[in-house]
């Protein structure tokens, strides 16, 4: 499933493509996509005749806002947009196509069909489901150190669960949290009351770096996310927790477990992020010797092989 980076990836390349372009007719083959309304007539009613006037995003969710009307839409596991002359061919799986007045369309394809769409009268989007419960934005100002305090409240709940909760902070899936958890050296599994201020400090920059530099480089293709021009995102080849299983941690050489926690497999360094369960200093002492020892063993072999991928 996309998560910010991926989101804001195609936000970007679609302000560019339909920025100023008029609808002339919507044809919804699929009513299951459409949520509100769900009667594809009403819905294509509605829409013809309107521009639209930017691309934006809210969490994982695109705003697609035209004159009067928003339009919001979660990609889910596969929908993709994509901007096409009409006289081109349309792909199997095409399910929802804005035509517009210069001969191109804005189509959306969803393989799997869980992708959403819901129309409103602009402003009133934020006020209702499914954009009126989400959290904080980790990229924009509001997201300061406090503020992070303050949305994890003194919930007992094991952090990562939380990370992924929208109505917490917006935009971390499974890749990112394991990402900004295994940078930050915070164990997916330490409740998140129990946090130090230091831990949630890191976190929380943590959680920043990892989004703006995912976003900088296109965000990551796993599976079959590309951005709605088809270009996929770079990201993968910087991820340094997700998908390394028995990989050694760039920090320390310990092989990257993966577990599964909260029902989401989860990769952590097992020396760099102390569980609750290992908390022991004895068992600290323990896996710090050894990671000391493996980096000494391992760091020029490292140097010479280079990166592992
Ligand atoms: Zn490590």
């Amino acid at each position: 499933m996309p998560e910010l980076p991926e989101v804001e990836t195609v936000r970007r390349t679609l302000n560019d493509l339909i920025v100023g372009k008029t609808i002339s007719s919507v044809t919804a083959t699929l009513p299951r996509i459409l949520q509100k309304p769900d009667d594809p007539q009403v819905f294509a009613a509605m829409l013809e005749g309107r521009t639209f006037t930017s691309v934006e995003r809210r969490g994982k969710f695109l705003r697609l806002v035209l004159d009067g009307l928003v339009l919001v839409s979660h990609l889910r596991m596969e929908g993709r947009f994509g901007v096409y002359r009409a006289d081109e061919p349309k792909e199997i799986h095409t399910h929802v196509v804005f035509h517009f007045t210069d001969g191109t369309e804005l189509r959306y394809k969803d393989v799997r069909q869980f992708g959403t769409m819901h129309l409103f009268p602009a402003g009133e989007e934020l006020r209702s489901p499914p954009l009126n419960k989400l959290g904080l934005e980790p990229l924009e100002g509001g997201f300061t150190p406090d503020a992070f305090r303050l949305a994890l409240g003194r919930r007992s709940t094991k952090i990562k669960p939380l990370l992924l909760n929208q109505e917490v902070v917006v935009g971390l899936g499974n890749i990112y949290v394991d990402e900004a958890l295994h940078m930050a050296g915070v164990h997916p599994e330490r409740p998140a009351n129990k946090l130090t201020k230091s831990e949630r400090d890191r976190l929380h920059s943590a959680i920043v770096q990892t989004l703006s530099a995912a976003v900088e480089a296109g965000g990551s293709s796993i599976k079959s996310y590309v951005n709605g021009q088809g270009e996929m995102g770079m990201f993968q080849h910087s991820l340094k927790a997700y998908g390394r299983t028995g990989e050694p941690c760039l920090t320390c050489g310990t092989p990257i477990e993966r577990t599964v926690v909260g029902g989401r497999g989860t990769h952590t360094c097992p020396d760099c992020q102390k569980g609750p369960r290992n908390k022991s200093p004895a068992q600290d002492a323990s896996r710090g010797e050894a990671a000391k020892r493996y980096v000494r063993n391992n760091a020029v072999k490292r140097r010479l092989d280079g990166p592992s991928e």
